[in-house]
C-alpha cells in the first residue's frame, strides 16, 4: 500500500470524549436500543443543522445525543460518527464492541448504511477544510473497512417494496426527501467521492480479477482487505 499516506489515518474519539451519557441508553435497567448487526453497503453523508461557530462541539454532541435518545425516543444518538469543525471524530450508536451496528440516521435505510454526519449547517457554505479531511479520511477509512469503491454503487437498499441501489457515498436528500447534508455539501459530494477514491488507494481487486492484477499496490490490498 505505497499509496498510502498520513490522510488515511483517522482517529475516532470514544463516546467519552463527548460527554456520553451511558445511563441514558437504558430504562429500569433494560438497554432502550439494544444493538443490530449489519454489513454497510452505504455511507451515508448528514449535517446536524447546528451553528457554524461552535463553541463547544462537545455540548452539541450531548444535545443531539438527548434529542435523539430522549425526544425521539431511540434511547441513542443514531449516527455511526460525527465530524466537528475541528476535524475531531467522534464516535457516535453506541455499537457494544462489535464491527456493523445499525444505527438511526435515514429512516427506512438504516440497514446496509452508515451514517457520518458533520456538525453544522451546509446550506450556504461547506465544512472547514479540517473538517473535509476528516470526513475523506473517514469515509476512506469506512470503504477500506468494509470494501466498498467510494465511485460504486450499493446493492439494493431501503424500504420493502422500494429497494433500489445507491452511491455507495450518498447524501441523505438521496435516499429521503431532504435538504440534508446542506446545498453546498451535497453538491460536493462528486468531489468528496473522488478525494475519496484517492485517498482510500488502489480499488479492491475482487478475487475473479485478481489475475489481471497488475500492480503490486492491488495484491497486497486484497490480502490486506481479507484479513
Ligand atoms: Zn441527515
Amino acid at each position: 500500500m505505497g499509496e498510502m499516506t498520513g490522510s488515511d489515518v483517522v482517529r475516532v474519539l470514544p463516546r467519552a470524549a463527548w460527554g456520553a451519557d451511558e445511563q441514558r441508553r437504558f430504562a429500569d435497567g433494560e438497554e432502550r436500543w439494544p444493538p443490530a448487526y449489519a454489513t454497510a453497503e452505504a455511507l451515508v453523508v448528514h449535517h446536524t443543522r447546528t451553528a457554524n461557530e461552535d463553541p463547544s462541539p462537545e455540548a452539541t454532541m450531548r444535545a443531539i445525543y438527548g434529542f435523539h435518545a430522549d425526544v425521539r425516543g431511540w434511547g441513542d444518538i443514531g449516527y455511526h460518527h460525527v465530524i466537528a469543525a475541528d476535524g475531531r471524530v467522534f464516535a457516535g450508536r453506541w455499537d457494544g464492541g462489535r464491527a456493523g451496528v445499525v444505527a438511526g440516521h435515514a429512516l427506512g435505510h438504516n440497514i446496509g448504511t452508515e451514517g457520518i454526519a458533520v456538525l453544522g449547517n451546509f446550506e450556504d457554505t461547506l465544512p472547514t477544510p479540517e473538517a473535509w479531511r476528516s470526513l475523506v479520511s473517514l469515509l476512506a477509512s469506512r470503504c477500506r473497512a468494509l470494501h466498498l469503491d467510494p465511485a460504486g454503487r450499493s446493492g439494493p437498499l431501503g424500504p420493502a417494496g422500494a429497494r433500489r441501489p445507491y452511491p455507495t457515498i450518498l447524501g441523505h436528500g438521496d435516499c429521503r426527501p431532504t435538504t440534508c447534508p446542506g446545498e453546498q455539501l451535497a453538491a460536493a459530494l462528486p468531489r468528496l467521492r473522488a478525494e475519496v477514491a484517492a485517498a482510500r488507494g488502489p480499488a479492491q481487486v475482487r478475487p475473479s480479477e485478481r489475475r489481471q492484477a497488475r500492480a503490486p499496490d492491488s495484491t497486497a490490498a486484497l490480502s490486506r482487505q481479507r484479513s
